[in-house]
């Protein structure tokens, strides 16, 4: 399956999940813009990375996509760069663990418009090149926590629930256009973003990381393993083939098994 002269943009690529991505869709000859924060010795490395061994053009932007306006001016950025947007990874996200009478309203605000405005913005600048050109695909990184809740996680929840509406709205919209949008929902991926509630929960709890990854595991998912963002890559990269034309509108879990029970 090759993406060659296809050009994808992933939003929070520095890290985690979305490098994953990055790496899957380079790996097949797309070109890439990377999103996310980083330091300048960090992101001249993974543009060296993508050249060297993917052997495709790389570019990246530093936008913050909680502002709106960075957020479309990334998408012209990534069109002017290499004259097309074909494939747009909305995965940028953050999280923040607390009651929800406690939870602050800064965190609330930033975690909708970083995990569920961002990807609206950006679908918003993004779609009109897709539909002129007759075929895109807009991958949505939701979670498990799309489509059931866990306690003390009131703004992300909301946001990916959120995220799996919007991706069925614009899946319907895009539909006549050759344009696929989908959420994919994984379950626990061991990145930083989980590696901060494992140290939180060791912390409060007195126990250590390593007990609490099994005791993660063991909470919501029957299969008691991490997905791994090289997985989350491969089904991207599944959702951009040929194959894949007519899975629009999809939430689709990979995630061990956590929202069948
Ligand atoms: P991560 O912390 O490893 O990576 C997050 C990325 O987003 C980084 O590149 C970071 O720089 C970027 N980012 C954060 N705020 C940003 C902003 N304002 N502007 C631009 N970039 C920003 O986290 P991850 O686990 O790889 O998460 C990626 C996505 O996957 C998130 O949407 C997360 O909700 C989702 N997800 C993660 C898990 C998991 O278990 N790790 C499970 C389900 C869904």
């Amino acid at each position: 399956m090759r993406l060659d002269g296809k050009v994808a943009l992933i939003t929070g690529s520095t890290s985690g999940i979305g490098l994953g991505i990055a790496r899957a869709l380079a790996g097949a000859g797309a070109a890439v813009m990377l999103n996310g924060f980083a330091d300048p010795a960090a992101v001249a490395a993974l543009e060296g990375e993508f050249r060297e061994k993917y052997k495709v053009k790389v570019a990246y932007s530093g936008a913050d996509v909680s502002k709106p306006e960075a957020v479309r001016e990334m998408i012209a950025e990534a069109e002017k760069t290499f004259g097309r947007l074909d494939v747009l990874v909305n995965n940028a996200g953050i999280q923040h663990v607390a009651p929800v009478e406690e939870f602050p309203p800064e965190k609330w605000d930033a975690i909708l418009a970083i995990n569920l405005s961002a990807a609206f913005h950006a679908i918003r600048a993004a779609l009109p090149g897709m539909k002129s050109r007759q075929w895109g695909r807009i991958i949505n990184i939701a979670s498990a926590h799309g489509l059931v809740a866990s306690p003390y996680k009131a703004a992300y929840v909301a946001a990916k629930h959120g995220l799996v509406g919007l991706t069925k709205v614009v899946a319907i919209e895009a539909a006549p256009f050759g344009v696929t949008v989908n959420a994919i929902c994984p379950g626990w991926v061991l990145t930083p973003l989980v590696e901060k509630q494992l140290e939180d929960r060791a912390k409060q709890k007195g126990t250590t990381v390593e007990q609490e990854k099994i005791a993660l595991l063991a909470e919501t998912q029957p299969m008691h393993r991490f997905t791994s963002p090289e997985q989350i890559g491969a089904l991207s990269l599944f959702l951009c083939s040929e194959e894949a034309a007519t899975i629009t509108g999809a939430p689709l879990s990979i995630d061990g098994g956590w929202v069948a029970h």
